[in-house]
């Protein structure tokens, strides 16, 4: 069946507009030794057994000792039997023959059985799966450690697509894609070359802003036979088989997730909000060189508010606000923030405020903080600079390059302070605590570091070149 589903590629129309384009193989391997692994035999006990706890069924066998065991199980590949323990009683056992002895494995119950991490409905899931692993990782342990070595990833079409035919084919293999997922399993590989043909043609875009983000990598169940599209391998086993990315839907081994460049490129489909997102996955799925929210309040800020009367430290309606976030949400880049829909510019202000209030991690990230606070406590004003710009270097580009953007607005917000009353400390009270916030929430740390954070924002207001 692999075999076949990887003579199918070949002739697939995914690669036959592109002649120098080589489809990977997808290897088989491991997937041939998963139809060989033993199947469970479930050994029931003939006679009722009292106390049988109700979550096991018939291949329960009571107390009885390993030896009984190992003669009930009677040298079958794939035999297994459940029994409580001679000497804990409470505590059960799974007996399994595989590669001829009789393995053991302390058996545990919480709504879901398991033995190790993965957890099953059901005990002959639990074994089916064992059964697999066991096999495929004394088959072929060698074959798993040199697994990664070789992947498919970094050369699939990176240098060999051209950026037209890539958009062509993008725009037909989405349908494809979509008619192969329901087809059914043969079809699977297919589905994973257009991901992966979709991945470089995303690559290549120059149009892209060159952030690194990290894959948001997460234990995955997957249905049907998948592949990792990182060493082209088969993924084993009856569940939890690998991990995807829950940002662009990169699906591979955990031990290959290791290897996976900090290449993200999230899917605007698994995107669902604006605020509260990732700062850097939500500028990579948008294609923005900053968050949409940060360019479009202050465009709206410059536009009409710059001489507002406390602006950003006057709080607009709350109501409000939390209509304009539920408007980006909704909307994206086509939310509506006018004058008509919201005269007061402390409405805009606020909702900016609260973008950044919202990030799960902040601006100023939780693993800079503590530097760029030690960066504050130096007394001297050429050594602080120095120290606050060396700190600077550590933040992740885009939360860098959303900081400057916005501390070049705050200079011209400064500018009238005739008008608005607001100068570099005013607004490094304000945004201090919402650009920066410590790892541990302590109201303690809080309070002692609110003016080493007004100093930080007032630094980098006062000292535009700082950041450049
Ligand atoms: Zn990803
Ligand atoms: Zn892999």
């Amino acid at each position: 069946m692999a075999a076949s589903s990887n003579s199918s590629l070949s002739g697939s129309s995914v690669s036959s507009d592109a002649e120098e384009y080589q489809p990977p193989i997808w290897k088989s391997y491991l997937y041939q030794l998963q139809q060989e692994a033993p199947r469970p035999k479930r050994i029931i006990c003939p006679q009722e057994v009292e106390n049988r706890p109700k979550y096991y069924g018939r291949e329960f066998h009571g107390i009885i000792s390993r030896e009984q065991a190992d003669e009930i199980l009677a040298g079958v590949e794939g035999a297994y039997i459940l029994r409580e323990s001679q000497r804990q009683p409470g505590c059960y056992t799974l007996a399994l023959r595989f590669g001829n002895q009789t393995l053991n494995y302390r058996l545990f119950y919480d709504g879901k059985h398991f033995v190790g991490e993965k957890r099953f409905e059901s005990i002959h899931d639990l074994v089916t799966d064992g059964l697999i692993t066991l096999y495929i990782e004394t088959k072929a342990s060698e074959y798993i450690a040199k697994m990664t070595k070789n992947p498919i990833y970094e050369h699939i079409g990176y240098a060999t697509l051209l950026r037209e035919k890539v958009s062509r084919r993008l725009s037909r293999t989405k349908t494809e894609s979509r008619k192969a997922s329901v087809t059914g399993e043969e079809n699977t590989p297919v589905e994973k070359i257009t991901s992966l043909v979709r991945r470089a043609a995303l690559t290549q875009n120059d149009n892209h802003f060159n952030y690194e983000k990290a894959h948001n990598f997460k234990v995955y169940t997957f249905r049907g036979p998948h592949w990792c599209e990182y060493c082209a391998n088969f993924m084993w086993g009856l569940i939890a088989q690998g991990v995807r990315c829950s940002d662009c839907g990169l699906n591979v081994h955990k031990q290959c997730s290791k290897y996976v460049p900090n290449d993200c490129q999230p899917d605007l489909k698994r995107i669902k909000r604006v605020y509260c997102c990732d700062l850097t996955t939500l500028v990579k799925a948008h294609n923005t060189q900053r968050p949409m929210v940060v360019d479009i309040c202050i465009r709206e800020i410059e536009a009409r508010g710059l001489k507002s009367e406390g602006l950003y430290r006057v709080s607009g309606f709350t109501e409000h606000i939390e209509d304009v976030k539920m408007a980006f949400d909704r909307d994206g880049d086509k939310a509506d923030i006018s004058a008509s829909l919201y005269p007061d510019i402390n409405i805009i202000a606020g909702a900016l405020k609260l973008y950044f209030r919202d990030l799960p991690i902040p601006v100023i990230t939780y693993e800079t903080y503590s530097k760029f606070i030690e960066a504050a406590k130096i007394s001297n004003p050429d050594e602080r600079l120095e120290a606050v710009h060396e700190v600077l270097m550590l933040l992740p580009a885009a939360h860098y390059e959303t900081l400057r953007y916005l501390m070049i607005h705050l200079k011209k917000v400064t500018l009238n302070e005739k008008e608005n009353f607001m100068n570099s400390e005013n607004l490094g009270i304000v945004f201090g605590p919402t650009l920066m916030r410590p790892p541990e929430d302590s109201t303690l740390t809080t309070l002692n570091d609110m003016r080493y954070q007004k100093l930080i924002v007032q630094i980098l207001i006062e000292n535009e070149d700082v950041l450049f």
